[in-house]
């Protein structure tokens, strides 16, 4: 072979690497290929319409050898939630496969012009093979409460679900407007209004039942809404919450609590004030994670009787998230996290005035006693108290110091037990250790009360609920939501 021909041959190749070249790249453009979703209890949603950026596999299947992604791959880039999780698989047709998300090894997912997305199971039944899929759901095994919205009563958690379960049970398809536009062609008027389709489930429907009472909505972040009757939108890894009349909406919802009291622990700034400017003088007594049950168990066990005879007393909804820091907060700010930032444990600065702040405007003084560590930044500084005598609780302390501030010239006084709560978090709401911290504390607060001229007002940040060794607080559930209210009357009226 010349020279010349050496050229012309190489030319010719490079044209017709070119031709194919297009000639795919043009396929593939011109070529639809559907949507098919990975959704559910998951970080990211995928399209893997999009799918370049996985890795392809060689199969043989029905006696071709073909190039597939592994299952596994794809919805583990998804990031599911929990490790223990089912995979619902349904196609366009309505037909579904539900396989375990701890067995995927051998599966995989194909596309072809005949069959769409299609997956190939070669470990499972024939019948998990799904033609023209549409959508792969996670769904959430795990029983944790965590990235699941959790309905509740006053005295009841009614439903735990999430965004994986409700997308692969009954919801329904509603168009919403999303907006109007006019062309102008030579004066002709042409309009369109364009709909978008959302998932959608009424809360009476989903609760199966009538929406009577006040109901509070919780996002994740902390964010509240509060409302009557409303629905669920779900997205594909989402479950938000809003009211088509009022137009109010709250992403990502957590927990919503039915029938809620109007009582709410954030109650304890505006009664304080209000017998303050009355001329009373205040002692708030807060117990750190003494739920509304263990007051209630506390009762009918007969084992607290200094706050059984306080008649005037509700139940309370504490702010989301149940923990020391948003429940203090609420309590100090008579505002909700919206409004105080304190949304969690990491927040400590408050963007609003705390009641001392207030107080002091009043020219009347206030005293803040607090265990062994400071909490917030409060307006001002906090006595702490350390375990002196090495007993493993501060409240003995903290009691002390309180009969000795009780004599000063304090017209309000704050003081923060935490025995209930750390008893509670190491033995459960509902140890024997708890349960006598539950009396102390009343033995506690009867001699305070005995020693203070003025208005008494208990009630607690959060309450607790039992895990597997002890307990915790920090979600939608009754146990963590309702605390105690209590107003009383000091003085020496028991001798
Ligand atoms: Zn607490
Ligand atoms: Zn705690």
């Amino acid at each position: 072979m010349n020279k010349s021909n050496k050229i012309l041959l190489a030319l010719s190749i490079v044209l017709l690497l070119i031709l194919i070249a297009t000639y795919y790249l043009f396929l593939s453009k011109d070529h639809y290929v559907p949507d098919l979703f990975v959704r559910g209890d998951i970080e990211d949603v995928i399209n893997l319409k999009e799918t370049s950026s996985f890795n392809q596999v060689k199969i043989e299947h029905k006696g071709k050898k073909i190039k597939v992604y592994k299952l596994e791959d794809v919805v583990n880039r998804a990031l599911p939630l929990s490790e223990e999780y089912e995979l619902v698989l349904s196609g366009n047709d309505g037909r579904r496969a539900v396989i375990d998300g701890k067995q995927l090894n051998f599966s995989y997912l194909n596309y072809s012009s005949e069959n769409g997305w299609e997956v190939i199971n070669f470990n499972h039944p024939i019948s998990s093979n799904i033609k023209l899929l549409k959508n792969i759901t996670v769904v959430d095994k795990k029983s944790d409460f965590f990235d699941s919205l959790t309905i509740i009563t006053q005295s009841e958690n009614i439903i735990k679900t999430t965004v994986g379960e409700l997308l692969t049970g009954s919801y329904t398809k509603k168009p919403f407007l999303r907006g109007s536009s006019t062309l102008n062609v030579d004066g002709q008027l042409y309009s369109v209004d364009v709909y978008s389709e959302k998932r959608v489930i009424s809360l009476a429907d989903l609760v199966d039942r009538e929406i009577l009472g006040r109901t509070v909505i919780y996002n994740k972040k902390g964010e509240t809404l509060i409302h009557r009757d409303g629905f669920l939108e779900l997205t594909n890894n989402k479950i938000s919450y809003f009211n088509s009349e009022s137009e109010e909406w709250l992403e990502d919802i957590t927990g919503i609590v039915l029938d809620a009291p109007l009582t709410s622990n954030k109650d304890v700034f505006y009664d304080s004030l209000h017998y303050l400017e009355a001329g009373y003088k205040v002692l708030v007594v807060l117990l750190d994670g003494f739920g509304y049950h263990q007051y209630n168990y506390c009762l009918d066990e007969e084992i607290i009787p200094f706050m059984a005879e306080i008649e005037n007393s509700s139940q309370a909804i504490t702010s989301y998230k149940p923990v020391t820091n948003t429940g203090l907060a609420a309590v100090l700010t008579g505002k909700g996290p919206q409004e105080n930032k304190i949304y969690s444990r990491d927040f400590k600065h408050i963007a609003v005035d705390d009641i001392f702040k207030k107080i002091s405007k009043m020219s009347l003084n206030s005293v803040y006693i607090e265990g062994n560590i400071k909490i917030l930044n409060t307006s001002i500084e906090p006595i702490l108290n350390p375990d002196l005598n090495q007993n493993g609780i501060t409240d003995d302390e903290i009691f002390k110091k309180t009969l000795k501030q009780m004599n000063g010239n304090a017209n309000f006084v704050f003081v923060h037990f935490h025995g209930i709560d750390d008893m509670g978090h190491t033995y459960g709401p509902y140890g024997e250790k708890t349960i006598e911290m539950i009396t102390q504390s009343d033995r506690y607060i009867q001699e305070l009360a005995q020693n203070w001229p003025g208005k008494i007002i208990i009630t607690a940040d959060h309450g607790m609920h039992s895990i597997l060794n002890g307990g915790d607080h920090g979600l939608v559930i009754y146990q963590d939501m309702f605390v105690p209210y209590l107003i009383t009357d000091g003085g020496l009226k028991d001798e």
